[in-house]
Protein backbone atom coordinates (compact mmCIF):
# COMPACT_ATOMS: atom_id res chain seq x y z
CA UNK A 1 0.00 0.00 0.00
CA UNK A 2 1.56 3.13 -0.90
CA UNK A 3 1.59 5.67 1.99
CA UNK A 4 1.43 9.71 1.75
CA UNK A 5 5.06 9.33 2.41
CA UNK A 6 5.58 7.07 -0.47
CA UNK A 7 3.87 8.89 -2.69
CA UNK A 8 5.32 12.63 -1.84
CA UNK A 9 8.57 11.19 -2.38
CA UNK A 10 8.34 9.38 -5.97
CA UNK A 11 6.49 12.71 -7.08
CA UNK A 12 8.72 15.33 -8.88
CA UNK A 13 9.94 18.87 -7.14
CA UNK A 14 8.08 20.51 -10.65
CA UNK A 15 4.94 18.53 -9.81
CA UNK A 16 4.96 19.69 -6.34
CA UNK A 17 5.44 23.36 -7.33
CA UNK A 18 2.88 22.77 -10.04
CA UNK A 19 0.36 20.93 -8.56
CA UNK A 20 0.42 21.08 -4.46
CA UNK A 21 1.88 23.85 -3.82
CA UNK A 22 -1.21 26.27 -4.25
CA UNK A 23 -3.22 24.00 -2.16
CA UNK A 24 -0.95 23.96 0.35
CA UNK A 25 -0.10 27.57 0.69
CA UNK A 26 -4.79 27.83 0.88
CA UNK A 27 -4.38 25.59 3.50
CA UNK A 28 -1.66 28.08 5.52
CA UNK A 29 -2.57 30.84 7.86
CA UNK A 30 -3.19 34.35 5.90
CA UNK A 31 -0.08 35.35 7.92
CA UNK A 32 2.27 33.09 6.56
CA UNK A 33 1.39 33.43 2.85
CA UNK A 34 3.38 35.20 0.22
CA UNK A 35 1.81 38.43 -0.82
CA UNK A 36 0.65 38.25 -3.91
CA UNK A 37 -0.84 41.94 -4.34
CA UNK A 38 -0.58 45.33 -5.66
CA UNK A 39 2.63 47.16 -4.59
CA UNK A 40 2.55 50.34 -4.01
CA UNK A 41 6.23 51.80 -5.72
CA UNK A 42 7.40 54.95 -3.84
CA UNK A 43 10.22 57.38 -4.18
CA UNK A 44 11.44 59.81 -1.81
CA UNK A 45 12.35 62.99 -2.30
CA UNK A 46 14.42 64.66 0.61
CA UNK A 47 17.01 62.42 1.99
CA UNK A 48 17.54 63.96 4.81
CA UNK A 49 17.47 61.94 8.48
CA UNK A 50 13.29 61.04 8.54
CA UNK A 51 13.72 59.69 5.18
CA UNK A 52 16.44 57.37 5.91
CA UNK A 53 14.13 56.37 8.84
CA UNK A 54 11.34 55.76 6.29
CA UNK A 55 13.62 53.93 3.76
CA UNK A 56 15.25 51.40 6.76
CA UNK A 57 11.55 50.80 7.58
CA UNK A 58 10.22 50.57 3.79
CA UNK A 59 12.66 47.72 3.26
CA UNK A 60 10.37 45.42 5.63
CA UNK A 61 7.33 46.34 3.50
CA UNK A 62 5.03 43.77 2.47
CA UNK A 63 2.87 46.24 0.47
CA UNK A 64 5.08 49.20 -0.48
CA UNK A 65 8.27 49.53 -2.36
CA UNK A 66 11.29 51.59 -2.26
CA UNK A 67 12.04 52.35 -5.69
CA UNK A 68 13.29 55.90 -6.74
CA UNK A 69 15.17 58.79 -5.03
CA UNK A 70 15.12 62.32 -5.59
CA UNK A 71 17.62 64.87 -4.04
CA UNK A 72 20.12 67.71 -4.72
CA UNK A 73 23.26 66.20 -3.72
CA UNK A 74 24.74 63.54 -6.00
CA UNK A 75 26.24 61.56 -3.69
CA UNK A 76 23.14 60.95 -1.61
CA UNK A 77 21.54 59.34 -4.64
CA UNK A 78 24.69 57.15 -5.27
CA UNK A 79 24.53 55.87 -1.97
CA UNK A 80 21.08 55.61 -1.73
CA UNK A 81 21.21 53.62 -5.16
CA UNK A 82 23.81 51.36 -3.43
CA UNK A 83 22.14 50.90 -0.07
CA UNK A 84 18.12 50.40 -1.20
CA UNK A 85 19.32 48.95 -4.32
CA UNK A 86 17.23 52.15 -6.20
CA UNK A 87 17.58 51.58 -10.23
CA UNK A 88 19.69 54.89 -11.28
CA UNK A 89 16.49 55.36 -14.19
CA UNK A 90 14.45 55.85 -10.99
CA UNK A 91 17.05 59.31 -9.11
CA UNK A 92 16.20 62.43 -10.11
CA UNK A 93 17.32 66.16 -8.49
CA UNK A 94 15.17 68.96 -7.63
CA UNK A 95 15.52 70.80 -11.12
CA UNK A 96 14.27 66.96 -12.99
CA UNK A 97 11.90 65.20 -10.87
CA UNK A 98 8.61 66.49 -12.66
CA UNK A 99 9.79 63.64 -15.38
CA UNK A 100 9.08 61.34 -12.93
CA UNK A 101 6.16 61.88 -15.18
CA UNK A 102 7.22 59.62 -17.71
CA UNK A 103 8.15 57.15 -15.46
CA UNK A 104 6.22 54.17 -15.10
CA UNK A 105 7.80 52.69 -12.56
CA UNK A 106 6.83 55.14 -10.04
CA UNK A 107 3.84 55.49 -8.24
CA UNK A 108 4.06 57.55 -5.19
CA UNK A 109 6.50 60.65 -4.57
CA UNK A 110 7.01 60.97 -0.46
CA UNK A 111 8.14 64.41 0.29
CA UNK A 112 10.37 64.56 3.79
CA UNK A 113 11.95 67.92 2.89
CA UNK A 114 11.48 71.04 5.50
CA UNK A 115 8.20 72.40 5.71
CA UNK A 116 8.26 75.34 3.87
CA UNK A 117 9.20 73.27 0.54
CA UNK A 118 5.95 70.83 0.83
CA UNK A 119 3.53 72.79 -0.89
CA UNK A 120 5.80 73.44 -4.08
CA UNK A 121 7.03 70.28 -4.25
CA UNK A 122 3.97 68.78 -3.84
CA UNK A 123 2.05 70.45 -6.06
CA UNK A 124 4.94 69.41 -8.76
CA UNK A 125 4.59 65.83 -7.83
CA UNK A 126 0.51 66.09 -8.44
CA UNK A 127 1.21 67.71 -12.07
CA UNK A 128 3.51 64.86 -12.38
CA UNK A 129 0.52 62.89 -12.44
CA UNK A 130 2.08 60.93 -9.13
CA UNK A 131 -0.17 60.16 -5.99
CA UNK A 132 1.60 62.04 -3.12
CA UNK A 133 2.29 61.61 0.40
CA UNK A 134 2.99 64.79 2.43
CA UNK A 135 5.75 64.77 5.55
CA UNK A 136 3.38 66.68 8.39
CA UNK A 137 3.01 69.11 8.60
CA UNK A 138 1.93 69.64 4.89
CA UNK A 139 2.34 72.93 4.59
CA UNK A 140 2.86 75.94 6.72
CA UNK A 141 -0.61 77.54 6.60
CA UNK A 142 -4.32 76.04 5.46
CA UNK A 143 -4.59 78.40 2.67
CA UNK A 144 -1.20 76.69 1.20
CA UNK A 145 -2.66 72.72 2.67
CA UNK A 146 -5.74 74.46 0.64
CA UNK A 147 -4.17 74.93 -2.83
CA UNK A 148 -2.31 71.25 -2.26
CA UNK A 149 -5.37 69.63 -2.17
CA UNK A 150 -6.65 71.05 -4.81
CA UNK A 151 -3.82 70.81 -7.45
CA UNK A 152 -4.10 66.97 -5.98
CA UNK A 153 -8.10 66.93 -6.79
CA UNK A 154 -7.24 68.56 -10.16
CA UNK A 155 -4.61 66.01 -11.11
CA UNK A 156 -6.77 63.23 -10.21
CA UNK A 157 -3.97 62.00 -7.93
CA UNK A 158 -4.61 61.04 -3.98
CA UNK A 159 -2.78 63.11 -0.84
CA UNK A 160 -1.63 61.60 2.03
CA UNK A 161 -0.27 62.77 5.09
CA UNK A 162 2.64 61.04 7.29
CA UNK A 163 0.52 60.92 10.10
CA UNK A 164 2.12 57.56 11.25
CA UNK A 165 0.08 57.43 14.68
CA UNK A 166 -3.13 57.04 13.05
CA UNK A 167 -1.86 53.17 12.47
CA UNK A 168 0.02 52.65 16.16
CA UNK A 169 -2.12 50.01 17.94
CA UNK A 170 -2.12 51.31 21.51
CA UNK A 171 -3.80 54.83 19.68
CA UNK A 172 -6.45 52.69 17.81
CA UNK A 173 -7.15 50.32 20.50
CA UNK A 174 -7.81 53.29 22.59
CA UNK A 175 -9.87 55.10 20.18
CA UNK A 176 -11.80 51.81 20.04
CA UNK A 177 -12.42 51.83 23.34
CA UNK A 178 -13.66 55.54 22.97
CA UNK A 179 -15.90 54.70 20.65
CA UNK A 180 -16.86 51.37 22.71
CA UNK A 181 -17.77 54.17 25.07
CA UNK A 182 -15.63 52.45 27.87
CA UNK A 183 -14.89 55.91 29.28
CA UNK A 184 -18.15 57.51 29.13
CA UNK A 185 -18.72 61.03 28.32
CA UNK A 186 -15.45 62.49 27.54
CA UNK A 187 -14.42 65.69 29.78
CA UNK A 188 -10.96 66.41 28.78
CA UNK A 189 -7.95 65.75 26.78
CA UNK A 190 -4.27 66.70 27.95
CA UNK A 191 -1.67 66.41 25.17
CA UNK A 192 2.19 67.50 26.27
CA UNK A 193 4.94 67.14 23.05
CA UNK A 194 7.71 68.67 23.48
CA UNK A 195 11.82 68.43 23.54
CA UNK A 196 14.94 70.57 23.73
CA UNK A 197 15.75 71.79 20.72
CA UNK A 198 19.71 71.82 19.85
CA UNK A 199 21.70 73.04 17.08
CA UNK A 200 20.42 77.03 16.53
CA UNK A 201 21.56 76.63 13.04
CA UNK A 202 18.89 74.23 11.86
CA UNK A 203 16.19 74.70 9.36
CA UNK A 204 13.62 74.01 12.14
CA UNK A 205 14.39 77.17 13.84
CA UNK A 206 14.24 79.13 10.51
CA UNK A 207 11.26 80.45 10.25
CA UNK A 208 11.25 80.93 5.83
CA UNK A 209 11.82 76.78 6.28
CA UNK A 210 10.14 75.67 9.02
CA UNK A 211 7.12 78.41 9.13
CA UNK A 212 7.07 78.54 12.90
CA UNK A 213 8.72 76.86 15.76
CA UNK A 214 7.74 73.91 18.14
CA UNK A 215 4.28 74.16 16.89
CA UNK A 216 4.78 73.72 13.90
CA UNK A 217 7.30 70.46 14.04
CA UNK A 218 6.06 68.65 17.62
CA UNK A 219 3.01 70.98 18.97
CA UNK A 220 1.02 69.32 15.89
CA UNK A 221 0.75 66.03 17.59
CA UNK A 222 -1.23 67.41 20.53
CA UNK A 223 -3.38 69.24 17.82
CA UNK A 224 -4.12 66.25 15.98
CA UNK A 225 -3.89 64.07 18.87
CA UNK A 226 -6.90 65.86 20.40
CA UNK A 227 -8.87 65.48 17.85
CA UNK A 228 -8.48 62.04 17.14
CA UNK A 229 -8.14 61.21 20.84
CA UNK A 230 -11.76 62.61 21.84
CA UNK A 231 -13.40 61.90 18.28
CA UNK A 232 -14.49 65.71 17.90
CA UNK A 233 -13.24 69.16 16.24
CA UNK A 234 -12.19 72.22 18.45
CA UNK A 235 -15.00 74.72 18.56
CA UNK A 236 -12.81 77.19 20.38
CA UNK A 237 -9.09 77.65 21.02
CA UNK A 238 -6.92 80.26 23.56
CA UNK A 239 -3.31 80.28 23.21
CA UNK A 240 -0.43 81.82 25.36
CA UNK A 241 3.46 81.90 24.11
CA UNK A 242 6.33 82.03 26.27
CA UNK A 243 9.77 82.58 25.02
CA UNK A 244 12.79 82.20 27.49
CA UNK A 245 15.53 82.30 24.83
CA UNK A 246 14.58 85.28 21.94
CA UNK A 247 18.37 84.83 20.42
CA UNK A 248 17.66 81.33 19.34
CA UNK A 249 14.06 80.94 19.01
CA UNK A 250 13.55 84.46 16.94
CA UNK A 251 10.33 86.27 15.36
CA UNK A 252 7.96 83.95 14.10
CA UNK A 253 9.94 80.76 16.08
CA UNK A 254 7.95 79.95 19.05
CA UNK A 255 9.99 78.41 21.50
CA UNK A 256 6.97 77.32 24.10
CA UNK A 257 3.05 77.64 23.32
CA UNK A 258 0.13 76.62 25.74
CA UNK A 259 -3.39 76.06 24.58
CA UNK A 260 -6.95 75.39 24.99
CA UNK A 261 -9.72 73.99 23.20
CA UNK A 262 -13.33 73.71 23.59
CA UNK A 263 -15.50 70.96 21.88
CA UNK A 264 -18.83 71.12 20.84
CA UNK A 265 -19.88 68.13 23.36
CA UNK A 266 -18.45 70.80 26.45
CA UNK A 267 -15.11 68.89 27.05
CA UNK A 268 -11.83 70.48 26.64
CA UNK A 269 -8.28 70.25 25.58
CA UNK A 270 -5.53 71.80 27.39
CA UNK A 271 -2.09 71.29 25.53
CA UNK A 272 1.76 72.60 25.34
CA UNK A 273 4.25 72.17 22.85
CA UNK A 274 7.39 73.29 23.34
CA UNK A 275 11.07 73.32 22.16
CA UNK A 276 12.58 73.91 25.13
CA UNK A 277 11.38 70.76 27.65
CA UNK A 278 12.50 67.88 27.52
CA UNK A 279 10.18 64.33 28.24
CA UNK A 280 6.77 65.59 26.93
CA UNK A 281 5.42 63.07 24.99
CA UNK A 282 1.90 62.23 26.94
CA UNK A 283 -1.40 62.09 26.30
CA UNK A 284 -4.31 61.74 28.67
CA UNK A 285 -8.27 61.35 27.73
CA UNK A 286 -10.44 61.86 30.78
CA UNK A 287 -14.37 60.53 30.55
CA UNK A 288 -17.37 60.12 33.21
CA UNK A 289 -16.72 56.45 33.29
CA UNK A 290 -12.71 55.92 32.65
CA UNK A 291 -9.66 57.23 31.44
CA UNK A 292 -7.08 56.46 28.76
CA UNK A 293 -3.43 57.56 28.77
CA UNK A 294 -0.68 57.21 25.91
CA UNK A 295 2.88 57.60 27.43
CA UNK A 296 5.31 57.90 25.37
CA UNK A 297 2.66 58.53 23.10
CA UNK A 298 3.84 60.09 19.50
CA UNK A 299 7.51 59.17 19.97
CA UNK A 300 8.99 56.18 17.47
CA UNK A 301 8.09 53.59 20.26
CA UNK A 302 7.62 51.88 21.53
CA UNK A 303 4.64 53.75 22.76
CA UNK A 304 2.77 52.40 25.92
CA UNK A 305 -1.03 52.56 26.93
CA UNK A 306 -3.09 52.19 29.80
CA UNK A 307 -6.77 52.63 30.92
CA UNK A 308 -8.33 52.83 34.12
CA UNK A 309 -8.37 48.96 33.84
CA UNK A 310 -5.35 48.43 33.32
CA UNK A 311 -1.86 48.31 30.95
CA UNK A 312 -2.59 47.82 27.21
CA UNK A 313 -0.65 45.03 26.06
CA UNK A 314 -0.60 45.95 21.70
CA UNK A 315 1.77 44.91 19.51
CA UNK A 316 5.31 46.88 19.59
CA UNK A 317 5.45 48.26 15.85
CA UNK A 318 7.75 49.96 13.32
CA UNK A 319 5.47 52.72 12.69
CA UNK A 320 7.12 53.62 9.21
CA UNK A 321 6.61 50.13 7.98
CA UNK A 322 3.25 49.95 9.10
CA UNK A 323 2.35 53.47 7.63
CA UNK A 324 3.61 52.12 4.18
CA UNK A 325 1.81 49.29 3.88
CA UNK A 326 -1.53 51.15 5.04
CA UNK A 327 -0.48 54.07 2.72
CA UNK A 328 -0.13 51.37 -0.27
CA UNK A 329 -3.78 49.54 0.99
CA UNK A 330 -5.06 53.15 0.62
CA UNK A 331 -3.78 54.57 -2.22
CA UNK A 332 -4.00 50.97 -4.71
CA UNK A 333 -6.84 49.24 -3.26
CA UNK A 334 -9.09 52.64 -1.96
CA UNK A 335 -8.76 51.18 2.19
CA UNK A 336 -10.32 53.67 4.46
CA UNK A 337 -8.31 53.91 6.79
CA UNK A 338 -9.83 54.43 11.06
CA UNK A 339 -8.34 58.14 11.10
CA UNK A 340 -8.08 60.24 7.98
CA UNK A 341 -4.68 60.60 6.78
CA UNK A 342 -5.39 62.97 3.54
CA UNK A 343 -4.91 66.33 2.63
CA UNK A 344 -8.43 67.17 4.30
CA UNK A 345 -7.50 65.86 7.79
CA UNK A 346 -4.32 67.97 7.26
CA UNK A 347 -6.06 71.29 6.08
CA UNK A 348 -8.09 70.82 9.48
CA UNK A 349 -4.48 70.69 11.63
CA UNK A 350 -3.33 73.88 9.33
CA UNK A 351 -6.41 75.55 10.23
CA UNK A 352 -6.46 74.99 14.15
CA UNK A 353 -2.54 75.69 14.25
CA UNK A 354 -3.66 79.35 12.32
CA UNK A 355 -5.73 80.18 14.84
CA UNK A 356 -3.46 79.08 17.65
CA UNK A 357 -1.16 81.54 16.11
CA UNK A 358 -3.85 83.89 15.94
CA UNK A 359 -4.89 83.46 19.63
CA UNK A 360 -1.23 83.55 21.03
CA UNK A 361 -0.67 86.90 19.11
CA UNK A 362 -4.23 88.11 19.76
CA UNK A 363 -4.74 87.02 23.23
CA UNK A 364 -8.22 86.53 21.54
CA UNK A 365 -10.50 83.35 22.12
CA UNK A 366 -10.02 82.35 18.46
CA UNK A 367 -13.87 80.63 16.96
CA UNK A 368 -13.73 77.91 14.83
CA UNK A 369 -15.80 76.22 12.75
CA UNK A 370 -14.15 73.04 11.17
P1 LIG B 1 16.42 66.84 7.74
O1 LIG B 1 17.05 68.17 7.88
O2 LIG B 1 17.11 65.68 8.36
O3 LIG B 1 16.20 66.50 6.20
C1 LIG B 1 15.70 67.45 5.30
C2 LIG B 1 16.14 67.08 3.89
O4 LIG B 1 15.65 68.06 3.00
C3 LIG B 1 17.66 67.02 3.75
O5 LIG B 1 18.03 65.92 2.99
C4 LIG B 1 17.98 68.29 2.98
O6 LIG B 1 19.12 68.16 2.16
C5 LIG B 1 16.72 68.46 2.14
N1 LIG B 1 16.51 69.82 1.67
C6 LIG B 1 16.07 70.14 0.44
N2 LIG B 1 16.00 71.45 0.29
C7 LIG B 1 16.40 72.00 1.44
C8 LIG B 1 16.56 73.34 1.88
N3 LIG B 1 16.27 74.39 1.09
N4 LIG B 1 16.98 73.52 3.14
C9 LIG B 1 17.25 72.50 3.97
N5 LIG B 1 17.14 71.21 3.60
C10 LIG B 1 16.72 70.96 2.33
O7 LIG B 1 14.94 66.99 8.30
P2 LIG B 1 13.98 65.81 8.73
O8 LIG B 1 14.05 65.64 10.18
O9 LIG B 1 14.20 64.65 7.87
O10 LIG B 1 12.53 66.49 8.44
C11 LIG B 1 12.00 66.54 7.13
C12 LIG B 1 10.46 66.58 7.22
O11 LIG B 1 10.02 65.39 7.85
C13 LIG B 1 9.89 67.73 8.02
O12 LIG B 1 8.72 68.19 7.44
C14 LIG B 1 9.59 67.11 9.38
O13 LIG B 1 8.52 67.75 10.07
C15 LIG B 1 9.19 65.71 8.96
N6 LIG B 1 9.45 64.73 10.02
C16 LIG B 1 8.45 63.90 10.37
C17 LIG B 1 8.65 62.96 11.36
C18 LIG B 1 7.55 62.00 11.72
O14 LIG B 1 7.69 61.29 12.71
N7 LIG B 1 6.48 61.91 10.96
C19 LIG B 1 9.87 62.89 12.01
C20 LIG B 1 10.88 63.74 11.62
C21 LIG B 1 10.67 64.67 10.63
Amino acid sequence: MQTRRDFLQKITGSVIATSLLPRMAQALPLTTRPYEGPVLRVAILGLGSYATRVADAMQSCTKAKLVGAISGTPAKLTAWQAKYNIPAKNCYNYETFDQVKDNPDIDAVYVITPNALHHDQIIRVAKAGKHAISEKPMAVNAKEGQEMVDACKQAGVKLLVGYRMHFEPHTLEIIRQRKANQYGKITFFQGLCGFRIGDPAQWRLNHALAGGGSMMDIGIYAVNGARYMTGEEPSWITAQETKTDPVKFKEGVDETIQFQFGFPSGATASCLSSYNMNFLDRFFLDGTDGYAELWPSTGYGPIKGRTNKGELDQPIVVHQTLQMDEFADILLEGHQPVVPVDGEEAIKDLKIIDAIYLAARTGQKIALNL
